[in-house]
């Protein structure tokens, strides 16, 4: 681990090479970057300093009437959802290409948008978007349903069927795998789609739809609103002529993209929500291990990570020499500018957040935990926090039970399994677990026993486009990633027909 918590105030000069050239800013709707309907904008901010970065066009309600018309002609009329599968495969892995020509550019988008590190867009974010996509091209041809087994004057079979008009909306904490996350397997499986990024970080959600053009994709099958979310986010799940919307952001803002789209037209939803995901550590874990994988835990994207474990369990018997280990490789954690390749955290991404964290802080010095490292903003400019530990916290603190997104951490001493799986288990929230131990009967015990999503054996953050991921409980419903997303964008229909004189049951 690199450096100390110094870097924050480093000029932001010494960066200026890699701050791209901001080319796309106004809204993409039927193939064409076009003005709002009002002709409003809105600022977009780098959070390394809070500059303003660019002024983007701020799409509305017309503006979603415009782009959902686009996309249900593009659904209805156009070639995307009938051309064969491997077309649509071979146009896919066409955008893949393009994303992998630009990741330098891209990676930098994120990092002035959102404030992540360039060093991470460049390895995981930019190219795992390439790679979601062409996962999803090679599915695009083998989408068939089944022969039923039905009584013997049937015979009966499943279509699969794209559900028709898509409206994505989307949060700030990762703008390009998001995109992806619900782009990807939507085109495979014909949909046609709008997407909402969301308002802090619209600006990759653009330039992908310019190349998303280039590869090919027909006009209207891909239209991006950038806007806020009571405007251009309701707008979307309200709206009569979207067949489904497919969600990912706060639990409170799921509930009412799910009431808007209960008191429309009952389209499909699927809610990919708030996590506040425990990572458990038994007493025979190997504490090196253990230490780094509980810290990444937590501090991996500042803390803007829906599955980041938030809540460490640690078994009585290492949890002192656990605590003194933790606490020095926080203190060694390198925070600074993004752009800096030896750092390990940038900035949160933006003031209203950066400032909901540090009140999240104050309230838990206030409800008596021990702040054993952090606990306050590094340096004056940017909104930059430094990696936080507290102890002595109760499950009934607001700081266990909220959701912070961000790097906070609360670390606490359990003495037996049942107990461990109990604390565990006590959240609204359902999202992602850790089990850290060599034991198996361990493992397998309480990997049934935890009610969430994804459970992480030994490992955290072991993401992959195979694995499905979505919540149990308040975290929401539906999953993205793996097959299972890509069959939440098919409608399945039976058709039946009589068999007359059958020689066989
Ligand atoms: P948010 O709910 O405030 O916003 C998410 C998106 O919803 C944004 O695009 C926003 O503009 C839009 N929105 C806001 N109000 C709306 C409304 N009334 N109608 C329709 N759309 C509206 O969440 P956020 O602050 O952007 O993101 C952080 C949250 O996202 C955290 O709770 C985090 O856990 C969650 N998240 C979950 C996952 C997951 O996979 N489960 C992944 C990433 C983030």
């Amino acid at each position: 681990m690199a450096a100390n918590q110094s870097n924050a105030n480093k000029s932001l000069k010494a960066y200026d090479e890699h701050i791209p050239e901001i080319k796309f800013t106004k809204l993409f709707i039927n193939g064409e970057f076009v003005d709002s309907v009002k002709g409003r904008t809105f600022e977009t901010i780098d959070p390394r300093n809070g500059k303003v970065i660019a002024r983007v066009a701020e799409g509305d309600k017309e503006d979603v009437d415009l782009a959902v018309k686009a996309a249900r002609q593009a659904f209805d009329h156009g070639p995307w959802p009938r051309m064969p599968g491997y077309q649509r495969g071979r146009i896919m892995s066409k955008f893949a290409d393009l994303i992998e020509e630009n990741i330098n550019e891209l990676a930098a988008l994120d990092t002035v948008d959102a404030g992540k590190l360039f060093s991470m867009g460049k390895a995981l974010d930019i190219p795992q978007a390439a790679t979601m996509l062409r996962y999803y091209a090679g599915a695009a041809d083998k989408i068939h349903g089944e022969v039923l087994k039905m009584s013997r004057e049937l015979h009966g079979y499943t279509l699969c069927e794209p559900v028709g008009v898509v409206g994505h909306i989307i949060p700030w904490n990762f703008p390009t795998t998001m995109f992806f996350v619900k782009v990807a397997p939507a085109m495979a499986a014909g949909c046609t789609m709008v997407v909402k990024p969301a308002e802090q970080t619209p600006l990759s959600a653009l330039f992908y739809a310019h190349l998303a053009k280039k590869a090919g994709v027909p006009d209207g099958v891909i239209n991006v609103v950038a806007g806020f979310g009571p405007t251009a986010g309701a707008a979307i799940s309200s709206h009569m002529d979207v067949d489904m919307v497919s969600f990912t952001g706060s639990t409170e803002v799921g509930r009412m993209v799910m009431q808007a789209a209960a008191t429309s037209n009952l389209k499909q939803v699927s809610l990919e929500l708030g996590g506040k995901s425990p990572l458990i550590v038994f007493d025979d874990a190997n504490l090196d291990t253990a230490t780094d994988l509980a810290l990444t835990g937590i501090l991996f994207n500042k803390g803007e990570i829906c599955v980041a474990g938030s809540r460490v369990y640690v078994q009585e018997g290492i949890y002192e020499e656990f605590e003194k280990k933790l606490v020095a490789k926080a203190k060694a954690w390198s925070v600074g500018d993004p752009f800096d390749p030896n750092v390990h955290q940038g900035p949160q991404a933006g003031k209203k957040q950066f400032e909901k964290i540090l009140s999240y802080i104050e309230h838990g010095k206030r409800e008596g935990a021990t702040l054993l490292t952090g606990g306050e903003r590094l340096g004056t400019e940017g909104y930059y926090i430094k990696p936080t530990i507290f102890a002595n916290v109760k499950e009934d603190n607001v700081i266990v039970k909220d959701e912070i997104f961000g790097p906070v951490m609360s670390l606490m001493k359990f003495k037996t399994v049942e107990e461990a799986i109990k604390r565990a288990n006590y959240t609204r929230y359902g999202l992602a677990a850790g089990i850290l131990t060599k034991n198996i009967d361990l493992v397998n015990t309480v990997s049934r026993s935890i009610q969430a999503g994804v459970i992480w054996v030994n490992c955290y953050f072991a993401f992959d486009n195979d694995c499905p991921y979505g919540g149990y409980k308040m975290s929401g419903f539906g999953r993205d990633l793996g097959v299972d997303a890509l069959h939440k964008y098919l409608h399945v229909k039976s058709v039946v027909t009589p068999i007359y004189n059958s020689p066989w049951l």
